[in-house]
């Protein structure tokens, strides 16, 4: 006989209490009139919808989607679209609204968004994936478009989602509509550089924290955490930079390597096989052991809150730089602070997929599209500025990156509400 053991989820506490609980955090310091924190704590609207989608084997499951935004008063609303067993609604509000912030201390003109559906893409054959896909776009159909609330990838989706996405909207409009996705397939209006532009924008925040703290890239120890899009790529990156890449991991392995791990072999290897495991060259660690190596610069790329008041005190990195959304909980911010640890938060360490998004966005509006070169230029300027302005906003106030980069993110989206006025 087999147990079936129940899945637990990766999430401890309640992502969207911890999201208004940074909030409140950073209006006290920031002082930010408590009338429009009423109306920041809040997400604008939050659509759940059943999609029903008939499986291979002719049976019918009925999927529990979400689609959440949080504030427009920047822009349309922006944000990936994650296919997770662990999806919760407050997650993806939660979610959202770290994209609202994430936007603003970006300083492109967007909201925030996000959206989910509870599954397990890893079990589901490419049919059921697409059925589930065009069935849920169907369903929130009405919320999205170009002026509107622009979906992305997330986790478990990737640019073949973003192409029924686009197609199954496009169809219903009778025409082609460019902008109602980013991350779409170059061969389908996709922008050069955005499969990279999350990893991209985390190294070039590593390397100006690299630069203030006097470290030299290429005498860095860095740990990886997650090897999908954002992991992988920002491994490959500061390999090529001249790190040692000392250890990587994805959801089956983790794999440590004091003399550094050959990350193109990895990434071959993963290619392959579709995992880690097997791979030669290193020692097999778990992903929690991968959390507490002894590094100089520690990257979680995978899901939130894996650094947690159990193990903060034990991390021995330097600089964490958060390729994930949430993976440090506010109790763990506290203890590594103490630390001395140097937290280059969320929203600017992983902002580079939404600041290409923004400009796949606008080549679509436009039908006109620029060189990978000209793409990441403009990244590095936009991530750059974003991390000097919150190094900048840390030294004058003397509180942590991830208060002074939610700070500034708070205050443009309050700023935008009250130039604006509340309706009516
Ligand atoms: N899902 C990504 C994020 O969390 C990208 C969002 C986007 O490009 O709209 O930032």
């Amino acid at each position: 006989m087999t147990t079936v053991e129940a899945p637990v989820s990766h999430l401890r506490e309640n992502p969207y209490e911890i999201a208004k609980q940074q909030l409140h955090r950073v209006a006290e310091t920031f002082a930010i009139d408590p009338n429009l924190v009423n109306v920041l704590q809040q997400c604008k609207k939050a659509l759940v919808v059943s999609v029903p989608v008939v499986m291979d084997d002719g049976r019918t499951t009925v999927f529990e989607g979400y689609r959440v935004t949080h504030n427009v008063a920047r822009g349309p609303s922006k944000g990936g679209i994650r296919y997770h067993p662990d999806v919760t609604l407050d997650e993806v509000k939660a979610l959202a609204m770290w994209m609202t912030w994430k936007c603003a201390l970006s300083g492109i003109p967007f909201g925030g968004a996000k959206g989910g559906v509870v599954c397990n893409p890893k079990q589901m054959s490419e049919g059921e994936l697409q059925r589930m896909t065009r069935r849920f776009t169907s369903e929130i159909i009405n919320e999205i478009g170009p002026e509107r609330d622009i979906p992305a990838p997330d986790v478990g989706t990737d640019g073949r989602v973003m192409a029924w996405i686009f197609d199954t909207y496009s169809m219903n409009k009778g025409h082609s509509v460019l902008g109602v996705v980013t991350g779409k397939p170059l061969t389908i209006g996709g922008s050069l550089g955005r499969e990279e532009a999350t990893a991209r924008g985390a190294l070039y925040c590593v390397r100006e924290a690299a630069r203030k703290k006097r470290l030299l890239i290429n005498e860095t120890r860095v740990a990886v955490q997650g090897f999908g899009n954002v992991g992988s790529f920002l491994a490959k990156f500061l390999a090529e930079d001249g790190a040692t890449v000392v250890a990587i991991s994805d959801s089956a392995t983790g794999l440590s390597n004091p003399n550094g791990i050959d990350v193109q072999a990895a990434l071959a290897h993963k290619r392959e096989t579709g995992s880690l495991t097997g791979f030669r060259g290193a020692e097999a660690i778990t992903n929690e052991e991968l959390l507490l190596l002894d590094c100089d610069v520690l990257a979680p790329c995978a899901l939130e809150q894996v650094i947690t008041e159990e193990n903060a005190a034990q991390v021995k990195a330097k600089i964490i730089v958060e390729g994930a959304n949430g993976p440090v909980t506010p109790a763990a911010d506290d203890i590594l602070e103490d630390k001395g640890v140097l937290i280059l938060p969320d929203i600017l360490a992983n902002a580079g997929g939404v600041v290409v998004s923004y400009f796949e966005w606008v080549q679509g509006l436009q039908e006109y599209f620029w060189k990978e070169a000209e793409v990441n230029a403009k990244l590095n300027d936009i991530i750059t500025r974003a991390f000097n302005e919150t190094w900048a906003t840390q030294e004058n106030r003397g509180t942590s990156m991830r208060l002074a980069a939610y700070g500034l993110a708070v205050q443009r989206v309050a700023e935008a509400t009250v130039t604006r006025g509340i309706y009516p």
